[in-house]
């Protein structure tokens, strides 16, 4: 019962963001996979008090779900540091790659896995080298400007023209729940604009902005759309808080380039 109930949650997913053979890509929800209690059920992070032997079940579903050889994340920090994965890739789902928040690779068959919840997971993916990116980014990176920051990586390791990229924006907290009272502190003048009503912000539209001025363009950006915080489906640190201490799972987001088998697979 479990399984069956597991691969239908599963389906709720939102995947192949691109519509491409070669890459493949989702964002995950919390349901389909094995926690208990405030970590039901697909909780991906080591880092929030879940048991370690249920995570790494998690994470093997989400890697055997998109058919990868290994899942690559990060002990994210909220900075605007930018990994890119050009080695060897681990198989070792255990293993992060600590204080960096941006994930980018060449390499066929490695997941860049996020681990977010409000938070956004913000995918790249350029059809012509190719390559992908995988970004957290919560107001904190917004600030930073990691997307800016990961766009240029990609040029400078991979010859990326960010005119060719696409991306996507996950399931996160949206203009209904961006409550910043101390934005005068907190967020630069410019993100003043994206002032909806007082103290409430568009972060959906402020990633538009930033993805535009690295370079894509406007028909290539897709958002999700979903606010975490309204969705019972994702898990949200907002909502925790409001009926809790804030402790709660950390929702998925994963693209990978295909391996030339896989991508044949898919064909006919
Ligand atoms: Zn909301």
């Amino acid at each position: 019962m479990e399984e069956r109930d597991g691969r239908r949650e599963m389906d709720k997913q939102i995947d192949d963001l691109f519509h491409d053979p070669r890459c493949t890509s989702a964002f995950f929800d919390r349901h389909g996979g094995e926690g208990r209690s405030v970590f039901a059920t697909k909780n991906v992070s080591f880092g929030v008090g879940d048991e370690a032997a249920v995570v790494r079940k998690n994470r093997e579903l989400v890697r055997r779900a998109l058919g990868l050889d290994a899942l690559v994340s990060a002990r994210q920090v909220h900075g605007d540091r930018v990994y890119c994965s050009s080695g060897e890739v681990s198989g070792n789902l255990s293993g992060e790659i600590d204080g960096v928040d941006a994930l980018i690779t060449d390499r066929p068959g490695a997941g860049l896995m996020i681990q977010q919840a409000d938070c956004q997971a913000v995918l790249l993916f350029d059809p012509v080298r190719p390559a992908i990116a995988a970004i957290h980014c919560g107001w904190r990176g917004s600030v930073a400007g990691i997307i800016g920051k990961t766009i240029a990586r990609m040029g400078e390791c991979f010859g990326t023209d960010p005119a060719d990229l696409q991306a996507a924006v996950s399931p996160s907290l949206g203009p209904c729940c961006a409550e910043f009272i101390h934005y005068k502190e907190e967020l630069p003048t410019a993100f003043h604009a994206f002032q909806v009503r007082d103290s409430y912000f568009d972060f959906w539209a402020i990633t538009r902005r930033q993805l535009e001025e690295g370079g894509l363009s406007r028909d290539a950006i897709t958002v999700a759309g979903i606010c975490t915080a309204c969705s019972p489906d994702y898990f949200s640190y907002r909502r925790a808080c409001r009926t809790r201490d804030g402790i709660t799972g950390r929702n998925c987001s994963v693209i990978a380039l295909r391996t030339t088998d896989a991508a044949e697979n898919t064909k006919g």
